[in-house]
């Protein structure tokens, strides 16, 4: 009893904040669980993990549990002996099967700390395996070393991204053949209706666009009684032809730095990259620069949407005014989120980003600085989530916003928790719901404030307990 007492106080928080050799709760995951997830964008595409089968398993169940699909991966599955000899062996065997059992177009291969460790060279042993007739030497692989002793899940992410690029794209590039096309590309975002809301918009603007990639049929397919393992909607054409477009717009900086590198290095294409733009502003900013990019004009029917938007934050500001929030997540939603609820009037005022960066640090707290209700906001990279209870407990907000990992911190503080981000494993459906766009908009703003209302009708005696709220 008096360690449960003693965890809340602020002697206990200077000892949490002292630790330097352990990470609790994190928010963030592995590498090549980004790689797997940005691979299921792409037509035809089976991602491949050139490591151990926990590894694969852990990625599988956490996006199957997530999005409530199955999620369709391999791995060569090395072992002790691999971890002696090497894991070349197990590569081409792995492709043979793969490629005679499950017929992919194209294999997105990562790797896993294991096979980083012993120092696989993934496009020495795909040669190999070409040369050993395990699979045809036309045959696409495209390779990522997603090594999870460092980085994170967008690290992974943005490594698959540029691999596929690559390989499918490289010899394709043609500065004499410049498409009028605009590459997309949503980052590592849970909520794949985003992907939906974003071709909407564009197709509303008669923007000419690819996705790279479109994982949002994989993630949200219909229930028919026929199972599909490949549902990702890039096409391979498509992406090979990506490296021509006149530009490219990354909706997560964070998730996507090398992959924009190339674009705007190898491929000599302008390049304009957001933080998740949430809320209208975010909205209209992204929308700007879209019609900058490509000359069009945003039409009534996006301007009447917009209006909308701002009638439904008119009536919800009096239930953000004011309050205060802990937020944790991705560096790009860390941003996204903080932008939107100083535009409705709240108060973030504790920001935990595991793999957020020093650099992230100062663009947080010149975002914060913009705003009069930023003044109360600390920001943490590279702390975790058991920091963010001792922040809850000594420090108290209003509610709480993140992934379900938060749900213990919550609890503790006895505080609302809405869930953004990914995994949200003890909720139903988030991820058919768009947080982007003025329709997004209208959805967050209608989670948050609903939810204190409810926290005021549960926590009301019967004198208080109103039906008007
Ligand atoms: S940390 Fe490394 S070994 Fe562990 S699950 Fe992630 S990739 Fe696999």
């Amino acid at each position: 009893m008096k360690t449960e007492e003693w965890i809340n106080t602020e002697e206990y928080r200077e000892l949490n904040f002292a630790r330097k050799a352990l990470v609790i709760n994190p928010t963030k995951a592995c590498q090549p669980l980004g790689a797997f997830f940005c691979a299921s964008g792409f037509e035809n595409t089976l991602p491949y993990e050139h490591g151990s089968q926990g590894c694969t398993a852990y990625f599988r169940n956490n996006l199957s549990r997530h999005y409530r699909e199955p999620f369709p991966a391999v791995s060569d599955s090395m072992t002790e002996d691999a971890a002696v000899f090497g894991g070349r062996a197990n590569m081409i065997e792995g492709l043979k099967n793969a490629y005679s059992l499950y017929k992919p177009a194209l294999i997105a291969m990562c790797t896993s700390c294991m096979s980083e460790v012993i120092g696989d060279d993934l496009k020495a042993f795909i040669s190999n395996a070409k040369d050993e007739g395990a699979i045809p030497k036309d045959f696409p692989v495209a390779p990522a070393h997603t090594p999870s002793f460092v980085g994170s899940h967008l690290t992974g992410y943005d490594l698959m991204l540029q691999g596929i690029i690559t390989t499918l794209g490289e010899e394709h590039f043609d500065a004499s053949k410049k498409t009028d096309k605009v590459n997309l590309i949503p980052g590592f975002d849970a909520h794949v209706e985003n992907i939906r809301e974003l071709r909407r918009y564009l197709e509303m603007m008669g923007v000419d666009v690819t996705v790279l990639a479109d994982n949002s049929e994989t993630f949200d397919s219909p229930l028919t009684g026929e199972y599909h393992p490949y549902l990702g909607k890039t096409t391979l054409a498509e992406t090979a032809d990506c490296v021509n477009a006149a530009a490219t717009v990354s909706m997560q900086a964070y998730a996507t730095p090398k992959t924009l590198a190339d674009f705007k290095g190898k491929y000599e294409q302008q390049v304009a990259a957001f933080n998740y733009p949430l809320g209208v502003g975010g909205f209209d900013a992204f929308l700007t620069r879209v019609s900058e990019l490509t000359g069009k004009p945003i039409p009534a029917e996006i301007t009447s949407e917009r209006g909308k938007a701002v009638d439904a934050a008119t009536d919800a500001h009096p239930y953000f005014h004011g309050k205060r929030f802990a937020l944790f997540g991705d560096p790009d939603l860390m941003l996204g989120l903080t932008a939107f609820l100083l535009e409705m009037g709240g108060e973030p005022v504790h920001i935990v980003s595991t793999n957020g960066t020093k650099k992230w640090k100062k663009e947080m707290e010149a975002l914060l600085s913009s705003s009069p209700y930023g003044a109360s906001a600390t920001v943490y990279p590279g702390h975790d989530l058991w920091h963010m209870r001792s922040l809850l407990m000594t420090d108290p907000v209003d509610m709480i916003i993140g992934n379900s990992h938060g749900k213990y911190a919550a609890r503790d503080a006895g505080i609302p928790h809405v869930r953004i981000g990914f995994p949200i494993v003890d909720r139903v459906n988030l991820h058919r719901y768009a947080t982007l766009g003025y329709r997004g908009a209208v959805n967050l703003i209608t989670w948050i404030a609903n939810a204190f209302i409810e926290e005021k009708d549960r926590t009301s005696d019967d004198a208080h307990f109103e039906l008007l709220r």
